[in-house]
């Protein structure tokens, strides 16, 4: 889950991370009011979950109150990639002598948390990745130690940090790594982190991504989420309790395990086709949460064909087989449907979807190549 700015800042600040505090408004009346509280100039951001909001005029800098208001005006409403602003943070600006960028993530390669710096910060980092890799420090953090005072050091040399700000920043990195480990987050970046023209360390601005897997253990952070921004289909997937992921093919997926989902969309590329999706329904699936599965993947309207990939342990083979038919006569939309039931109950399974007319499959393999059949199909594009 993604945090807004302002929601990340808020967790940074906590935890001792040095930052312009700002206010959230949502209408141009209330920046201009937030303006003339804090005097100056104020930065107005637009508050949307994606990158390249500067690029994209969702950044402006106001001199005065009416200018607050006027650059709040003309960023609400605004569509950054796909996405219409609705909230806007103000700050008072920050004078900005050099911009740096300072990030933690949950590097899976390596298997633990890593910092990554550049001093060329501001720009997306992975157009310094490309453009000037030499210019980025991956520092791998030891699980069991943690981030350690040498380490802190280090990358403060490497950006080249003055002398006078150093204990600043590492002020700022304890913070953000804290920030990190105490939200189980897979990212916590700050970009950029500048110094000023007065020559203080702040940061401008921040991301948090945290993991859904630990979001249970963060009512606070859960609260946070903002519904506004979420796809539908995510949202009713995660109120079904059905871990989807949407992807750009023709194949919808519905499978019971992740790993077995996976499986699934290696196979159905094999076999020459792309999955729409992933889509783990999870175990002792019943009736309705078939039912919601298939209103996910069906509401995706790249999708020409259904593979269903159940392993019967402790959900049932006809339990599903039940809730298919069912779910399939009360859709709004229908497209060809390859199932395959395996374990507890197949037989009982494979009988019901005969009596339905439904494609059955013994193997996977076969499975994949008659969804991708199917979806190739004339006329399949319901
Ligand atoms: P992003 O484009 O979505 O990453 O949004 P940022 O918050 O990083 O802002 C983009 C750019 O706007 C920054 O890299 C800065 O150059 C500039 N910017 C943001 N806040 C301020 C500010 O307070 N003062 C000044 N002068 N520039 C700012
Ligand atoms: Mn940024």
């Amino acid at each position: 889950m993604k945090l807004q700015e302002y929601r990340s800042k808020e967790i940074l600040a906590r935890h001792g991370v040095p930052l312009m505090a700002g206010e959230v408004a949502t209408t141009p009346e209330q920046a201009r009011a937030i303006a003339e509280r804090m005097g100056g100039t104020v930065v107005i951001k637009a508050q949307v979950l994606v990158g390249g909001r500067g690029k994209a005029g969702g950044v402006k800098l106001a001199a005065t109150p009416e200018e607050a208001e006027r650059r709040a005006r003309e960023i609400i409403g605004l569509d950054i990639k796909g996405v219409t602003v609705r909230t806007l943070l103000v700050a008072p600006a920050a004078d900005i002598a050099h911009e740096y960028y300072l990030g933690l993530i949950l590097d899976r390669a390596a298997k633990t948390v890593t910092i990554i710096a550049s001093a060329e910060g501001g720009v997306e980092i992975e157009e310094v990745a490309r453009t000037n890799p030499d210019a980025i420090l991956r520092l791998p953090l030891d699980p069991l130690l943690g981030l350690q005072r040498f380490q802190v050091r280090q990358v403060s040399f490497f950006l080249g940090i003055a002398p006078d700000l150093r204990s600043s920043f590492a002020e700022t990195l304890k913070g953000l790594y804290d920030a990190f480990l105490g939200s189980d987050a897979d990212l916590a970046e700050i970009n950029p982190l500048v110094v000023t023209e007065d020559g203080r360390l702040l940061a401008l601005d921040a991301k948090i991504v945290l993991d859904d897997s630990g979001l249970f253990r963060h009512p606070d952070l859960e609260a946070m989420r903002d519904h506004n921004e979420e796809e539908p289909a995510e949202t009713a997937a995660r109120e079904a309790g059905i871990s989807f992921i949407k992807l750009d093919g023709s194949i919808g997926c519905m499978v019971n395990g992740a790993g077995l989902a996976m499986t699934t969309m290696d196979l159905v590329k094999l076999a020459g086709g792309e999955p729409a999706n992933f889509l783990d329904i999870g175990g002792g699936a019943k009736a309705d949460r078939v039912a919601a599965a298939f209103r996910i993947i069906l509401d995706d309207e790249n999708v020409r064909a259904i593979l269903v990939n159940i392993f019967g342990g402790i959900t049932r083979g006809d339990e599903v087989a039940h809730g298919i038919v069912e779910a399939r006569a009360n859709l709004q939309r229908d497209v060809p449907m390859v199932v395959r039931i395996v374990g507890t109950n197949a037989e009982e399974a494979a009988e019901i979807l005969r009596a339905a007319n439904l494609i059955t499959a013994d193997s996977l393999d076969d499975a994949a190549a008659k969804a991708v059949a199917a979806a190739q199909a004339p006329g399949s594009r319901a």
